[in-house]
């Protein structure tokens, strides 16, 4: 049986972990888990989980728990996350909590040498080099990549040598907005950019899809997790999400990997490598339903998101921390009602034209650049 610690329960990416565990059949069993703010969740979470320790965010939630949990571990905050993060027991930590909140519980796994399944791409973003740095250091520390095309990649670089490699392909589905023009994205509304085509996921990531900043975000997560230079990075739009990435080896031998649009399946994969198991919540991928695959490419000049991604990657240090901070508070503003969705292309340009990039190889430098980044945003829009 192994134990997974599940930072984020709550979320989209958690409750399908769960969902997973559930129909596992014993394999699993969840020692650990957070919510932030929906600590009734959290309740009933614990009710059918039984974790040995949980963290919430708010006070209320932790009076809740420990009212009615008298006996179990319960933490809170950000420094809860942290504890869950470095549990010793833990065989795997799930990061999938939203935005860079992820980075320190990241670290305490990496420092206690567990797997990670890690679905928190904007720790991979803000914090890549710190983290490699870190894995180099604690040998047994390994990530296995949630995000579905980074899961695809690391299952398709597994039919060739790294050094064989040519370029990564990851496939973008284009979000809710494909094939729109600037004009008519000018006075799109909450509602209408929450409408994924494919996917059902939590709302930054549901954003960052209609922008493409979540592409960005990914190209920078691959070129983080499998250290291949950008050059050799492409987007490609495939708006079935069938094909969840590819590589190409320099034979010209293209690896793909498909699958139904669910992330149950990277989530438990992540659990399982280099193992397969069959679970009853897994829905075969039906071909003949598929009348076509087909690929284009993105629209760079509407959705700026992957160009300017691929502009704070090739600068390096600094600037892909300020890339994913000045996004995440960009996000939150729009969610809010109180900036237009192009606005949101805006903050990412002005923020990383102001900034001069430093190192990011340790924590405190990381925090400053991100808590500067969103101060410096949520002052001036
Ligand atoms: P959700 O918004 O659905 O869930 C986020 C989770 O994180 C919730 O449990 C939430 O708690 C918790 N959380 C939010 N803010 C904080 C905070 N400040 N401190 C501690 N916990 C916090 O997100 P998703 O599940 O969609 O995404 C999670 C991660 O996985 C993201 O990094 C995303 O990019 C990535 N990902 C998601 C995919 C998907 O299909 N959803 C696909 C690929 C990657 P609460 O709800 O209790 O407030
Ligand atoms: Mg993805």
């Amino acid at each position: 049986m192994k134990m997974i610690t599940i930072l984020g329960s709550t979320g989209s990416i958690g409750r399908n972990a769960l969902e997973v565990i559930r129909n596992s059949k014993g394999k699993f069993k969840v020692l650990a888990m957070s919510a932030h703010r929906n600590h009734e969740l959290l309740l009933e979470q614990i009710e059918e989980f039984s974790p040995k320790y949980v963290s919430v965010g708010t006070e209320k939630g932790f009076e809740a728990i420990r009212e009615r949990y008298p006996d179990l571990l319960t933490y809170r905050g950000e420094e809860g996350l942290k504890i869950l993060g470095g549990l010793e027991e833990a065989d795997t930590v799930l990061t999938a909590v939203s935005g860079a909140v992820g980075i320190e519980a990241t670290i305490e796994a990496i420092k206690k040498e567990k797997r990670i399944a890690l679905a928190n791409k904007e720790t991979m973003v803000a914090a890549g080099d710190l983290i490699n740095k870190l894995l180099e250091e604690y040998r047994k520390a390994e990530i296995i990549p949630v995000d579905s095309e980074h899961s695809a990649i690391f299952q398709s670089m597994l039919g060739g040598r790294k050094e064989e490699l040519k370029k990564v392909i990851i496939t973008a589905s284009g979000g809710t907005f494909r094939g729109k023009s600037i004009e008519d994205l000018k006075n799109v509304t909450v509602e209408e950019a929450l409408k994924h085509p494919n996917w059902s996921m939590g709302k930054k990531i549901t954003i960052d899809s209609s922008t493409l900043v979540n592409k960005g975000l990914e190209v920078i997560e691959a070129h983080q997790l499998f250290k291949v230079p950008y050059e050799s990075i492409e987007v490609l739009v495939h708006p079935q999400s069938i094909i969840h990435s590819m590589v190409e080896f320099r034979d010209t031998t293209v690896m793909a990997q498909l699958g139904a649009p669910d992330m149950k399946v990277p989530i438990q994969y992540a659990f399982t490598y280099p193992e397969r198991e069959a679970n009853s919540c897994f829905g075969s991928l039906d071909l003949e339903k598929m009348a076509q695959l087909t690929f284009e490419k993105p629209d760079h000049e509407v959705f700026k998101g992957i160009e300017y991604a691929f502009e704070a990657g090739k600068i390096g240090k600094s600037m892909p921390t300020v890339f994913n901070a000045a996004n995440e508070v960009a996000v939150e503003l729009f969610l809010e009602g109180k900036i237009k969705f192009l606005e949101i292309y805006n903050i990412l340009r002005k923020a990383m034209d102001r900034h001069i990039p430093v190192e990011t190889l340790n924590f405190d430098t990381i925090k400053k650049v991100d808590v500067e980044t969103r101060n410096w945003v949520m002052a001036n829009f």
